[in-house]
């Protein structure tokens, strides 16, 4: 499966022999495509699904401008896809649109309005919405269509959502549906929305079920979402640094409180198995040793951060740059050895194509990177202060477009 070629060049660090890291590697730089078959059929601004050796599923960019820059190609060779980095290659195989996507519910809407699938998960969105929209205060970095203008009153109906589900569980068996939900102003944090349509899938499929909402006012919604079937519960904070959520997460600082995620959270790690309470920290809004500091946190509590790599978009470019594989390698070496410390399960974390999982970084882990000293040592090396200024620069955009918006 892996071939290399003598290079006459003098190589930079390779990643393509490791599925681990070249995941990393390849969803932070993304990919070119020569072939124009895929290219027209399976990349889209989602970015293009593949399975690598050792069954590891990434969603690797492939449409945004940063993408033009990337070593990294998707080609044929002898009748089969290969990813090369101009030095070696690595065979592929390409996930293909699932037909279901193309197909509509009785009542007419758009099972892809509904669903969509990444990787191995199905996530099911019953009611595109997300009210921080309302008032401008949403999330910098929010690539989903919860503004979309037709989307504002839209509600499906638990028929259609049944139908969804079944197509869904049908072509790709999964092993989770994902019900995820926007911001609503109420108490319950979404909860109590959800809850006809989290019994409804689970009395009908035999499937497990994660509720992916944001925290709840209150902690008996917790133990509800518990109590109507959830098997597991994201609330996502996205970023540990207290100044950097408060500037790029607007709306989730003023109406819930970078605090209440933190005690909903551990709230949740007490009522929920272990292993079943998850956070994402998104890799790239935040400096690498902030991260690692989030990750203590969370695995001290017995949440499983979870680390999608941020994903500039032509109009949202809030990376702080210089970002590298390089970099944030340590980021997830010290999330898998935090995860082992606590020996938090990592079994339901797992097969994510848009996030790196604890146990897709075992080998990689295992070669002996030392991470323990990360945070404190980061910010001496050339890197560190880079990435430094990074932030600042990063910081004081974040300020000018604020007062920009007033
Ligand atoms: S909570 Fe933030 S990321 Fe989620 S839909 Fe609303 S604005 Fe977007």
């Amino acid at each position: 499966m892996f071939n290399r070629r003598k290079s006459p060049m003098p190589t930079k660090k390779k990643y393509i022999a490791d599925p681990g890291t070249l995941k990393i590697d390849l969803m932070l730089r993304g990919v070119r495509i020569e072939d124009s078959v895929v290219k027209a059929h399976t990349c889209g601004s989602s970015g293009i699904d593949v399975l690598l050796p050792q069954d590891t599923a990434v969603n690797i960019p492939c449409a945004e401008a940063f993408t033009g820059n990337s070593p990294y190609v998707i080609r044929k060779k002898h009748g089969a896809y290969v990813i090369t980095d101009g030095d070696a290659e690595v065979g592929i195989n390409l996930v293909e649109r699932p037909d279901f996507l193309s197909r509509k519910s009785a009542s007419g809407v758009p099972f892809s309005k509904i669903v969509e699938v990444r990787g191995a998960l199905t996530v099911v969105t019953p009611s595109p919405r997300c009210d921080f929209f309302k008032d401008s205060v949403e999330c910098r970095y929010c690539a989903g269509n919860f503004n979309a203008p037709d989307r504002e009153q839209a509600v499906y109906s638990e028929e259609d959502v049944l139908e969804a589900v079944e197509a869904a569980l049908k072509e790709r068996p999964s092993r989770i549906i994902y019900l995820s939900i926007g911001f609503s102003d109420t108490p319950d944090g979404g909860i109590e929305f959800l809850q006809p349509y989290l019994k409804a899938i689970k009395k009908r499929f035999n499937c497990l079920v994660a509720v992916e909402a944001l925290p709840p006012k209150e902690n008996r919604w917790i133990d509800e979402t518990y109590a109507s079937g959830a098997d597991s519960v994201l609330y996502n904070l996205e970023i540990f640094d207290k100044e950097l959520f408060e500037l790029i997460c607007p709306g989730r600082a003023k109406l819930i409180g970078r605090q209440r995620y933190l005690d909903a959270l551990e709230y949740a790690a007490r009522v929920f198995p272990s292993g079943t309470v998850a956070s994402h920290l998104i890799v790239g809004l935040e400096p690498p040793g902030s991260t690692c500091m989030g990750i203590d946190y969370m695995t001290d509590m017995g949440v499983v951060p979870v680390l999608p790599i941020y994903r500039p978009t032509n109009d949202k470019a809030l990376r702080i740059d210089p970002l590298t594989t390089e970099i944030i390698l340590p980021v997830y070496k010290h999330l898998y050895t935090a995860i082992s410390r606590k020996k938090i399960s990592i079994n339901w974390v797992r097969d994510l194509s848009m996030a790196s999982t604890p146990a897709e970084l075992r080998s990689f882990v295992d070669k002996g990177v030392k991470s323990a000293t990360l945070s404190e040592s980061f910010y001496k090396t050339g890197l560190g202060r880079k990435a430094a200024w990074g932030l600042s620069a990063l910081r004081r955009k974040l300020r000018v477009r604020e007062t920009g918006d007033k």
